[in-house]
């Protein structure tokens, strides 16, 4: 499950561009595709399966000592902080112990959930030393609940899992995604976060996946979502933050070459529940996106590879035929990472130009 591809992007972008650093400071581990919600919005092609305790997710290939090793190896090279995602990285019955190992050796784990969580699942997170989980919930009504989850139960669940993980005194933050379906539920969800002690809900507006995927058809929000801000901004009392991110960003053209863009290979790696490492965490069914295979190789062998410094630094030559072949702001865009995901989206291949693209 995930929130939104060029939402993600922008969060990145008070940074300025800086140089490649020697190892990744970030890492984005896509624990399995395997899900037990059928949001319509999702960019991934999940795998649907009910949970079954103890079951282990089919696609999960990095586990065990590999993933140990690696985890270690995050924590000597300098990784910060762990981005524990999916699917539903609660399918994986080894959730507690790759966040107490990653804690153990001082990285911030988190995690994103849309998992019904019982008091002692979430105490056993905290105790594992999660620093910060994210958990989604759209709309507090069944019916609106069925259309964005495929469960007329998952906003009781949620809050269930929200006052649960409140409980276990873990860091939490509420996601809500705007479609046209939730817009104007979006009030009393904020009062209901705000009254059981929820201290953050942000708020992103829905994006089309890029799989076109046909569920997602007509959800998207039409209006602008600005005075709909304003009114949740002005009725809040003040305990909860709201944070709008890129909510009003369903504008195509960002400014281009000024800030960073995406941070994968300048200081992000994104792994795929097989163990790959790839350019795009979003897009995990594309061969030609695999930078390596932690099964076999070190984070360092794979982040100083030719194959990323490709991505890194790519020849004009390889965009011949598109705006940027000829283009002046080609090394720009190089340094500020481009998002070869809205390029595939719009050109049907990677080299080519992306959804921050300023030069159209
Ligand atoms: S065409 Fe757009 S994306 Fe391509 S190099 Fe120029 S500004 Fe960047
Ligand atoms: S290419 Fe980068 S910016 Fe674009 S969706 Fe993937 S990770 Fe995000």
């Amino acid at each position: 499950m995930d929130v939104g591809l060029w939402g993600n992007a922008l969060q990145s972008s008070p940074r300025a561009p800086r140089p490649d650093q020697a190892a990744p400071s970030s890492v984005t581990w896509l624990l399995t595709l395997e899900c037990n919600r059928r949001c319509p919005y999702c960019f991934y092609q999940i795998i649907p399966v009910r949970p079954e305790t103890g079951r282990w997710p089919r696609d999960a290939a990095l586990k065990g000592p590999t993933a140990a090793e690696r985890i270690a190896e995050m924590g000597r090279i300098g990784v910060a902080d762990l981005y524990l995602t999916g699917g539903e990285p609660m399918l994986r019955p080894d959730i507690g112990s790759i966040i107490a190992q990653a804690s153990s050796h001082g990285i911030r784990v988190h995690m994103v959930s849309k998992f019904h969580m019982h008091a002692l699942q979430a105490e056993a997170l905290a105790d594992a030393g999660l620093h910060h989980i994210t958990i989604s919930l759209d709309d507090l009504r069944p019916a609106e609940g069925k259309r964005l989850t495929g469960a007329s139960n998952y906003p009781a669940e949620a809050l269930a899992s929200i006052e649960a993980c409140l409980a276990a005194g873990l860091d939490l933050e509420v996601n809500a995604v705007v479609t046209s379906l939730n817009a104007d539920g979006l009030g009393s969800l904020a009062d209901r976060l705000e009254d059981i002690g929820c201290r953050k809900l942000s708020i992103s507006a829905m994006q089309t996946p890029h799989f076109r995927s046909s569920h997602a058809k007509g959800l998207e929000p039409q209006a602008d979502l600005r005075p709909l801000m304003d009114r949740l901004l002005a009725g809040a009392s003040g305990t909860m933050a709201i944070d709008f991110g890129a909510a009003g960003g369903n504008d195509k053209a960002k400014p281009c070459g000024a800030t960073l863009v995406c941070e994968v290979g300048r200081r992000s790696l994104h792994i795929l529940p097989n163990g790959d490492a790839t350019r795009c965490h979003y897009m995990p069914k594309r061969p030609d996106l695999v930078i390596g295979s932690l099964l076999t190789h070190s984070i360092l062998d794979i982040w100083r590879s030719d194959t990323f410094e490709r991505w890194r630094r790519p020849e004009r030559s390889m965009f011949a035929g598109t705006g940027c072949a000829n283009c002046g702001g080609f090394d720009g865009c190089n340094s500020r990472g481009r998002c070869v995901a809205s390029a595939f989206l719009e050109a049907g291949q990677a080299n080519a130009p992306d959804a921050f693209c300023g030069a159209s």
